[in-house]
C-alpha cells in the first residue's frame, strides 16, 4: 500500500491541496504496485500507482516526491472519471498532463527549486526541447531557462 512505501505524504501541503479531508483515507486504500520500467505511473484501470523500484532506491528524493505529488494528481483525475491517457491529445498538450505538471512545477517553486533545476527535471527522454516548451506554454507557469 501506498502508506507503507511512501512515509509522510499525508503531512504534505501539496497533497492535502489535491485530496483535502480525505487525503488520509486516499492514501491509506491507495495500492503501489512495483514495476520495472520507467519511473512511475497511474494504472488506468482501477488507479493505482506503479512504480519503478529501482528509480525508487536510486532516484533524486525530491524529484520523486514531486513525481509523487503529479502521480497522486493523476489519482485524483481517476477518481473524478477524467481520461487520463486522452489520445486525442499529444502528451504535452493533454489537458491531464498539464494540470498534473502544473501542480507539481508550483510545488517545486514553493520548495524554492530554481528555474533552471525545474526544467532539467520536467526535460525526460520521452519529452523533445520543442514539446518541453510547448508543455512550459500550456502550463502557464514563468520558467525562464538559463
Ligand atoms: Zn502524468
Amino acid at each position: 500500500m501506498f502508506t507503507d512505501v511512501f512515509k509522510g505524504f499525508e503531512r504534505s501541503r501539496a497533497v492535502k491541496g489535491i485530496f483535502g479531508d480525505k487525503t488520509e483515507e486516499v492514501l491509506r486504500n491507495l495500492k503501489v504496485e512495483f514495476v520495472w520500467f520507467g519511473y512511475m505511473g497511474v494504472d488506468n484501470s482501477d488507479g493505482h500507482l506503479m512504480v519503478n523500484g529501482r528509480y525508487l532506491n536510486s532516484g533524486d528524493r525530491t524529484e520523486i516526491y514531486l513525481d509523487v505529488v503529479h502521480e497522486l494528481c493523476h489519482v485524483k483525475q481517476w477518481m473524478e472519471g477524467k481520461e487520463l491517457f486522452d489520445s486525442n491529445f499529444d502528451y504535452v498538450d493533454r489537458p491531464t498532463e498539464v494540470d498534473a505538471y502544473r501542480y507539481a512545477v508550483l510545488e517545486a517553486k514553493r520548495l524554492g527549486m530554481s528555474e533552471k533545476r525545474i526544467l532539467a527535471y520536467l526535460k525526460t527522454e520521452w519529452i523533445s526541447p520543442q514539446d518541453l516548451k510547448r508543455l512550459v506554454k500550456n502550463m502557464d507557469v514563468p520558467l525562464i531557462e538559463g
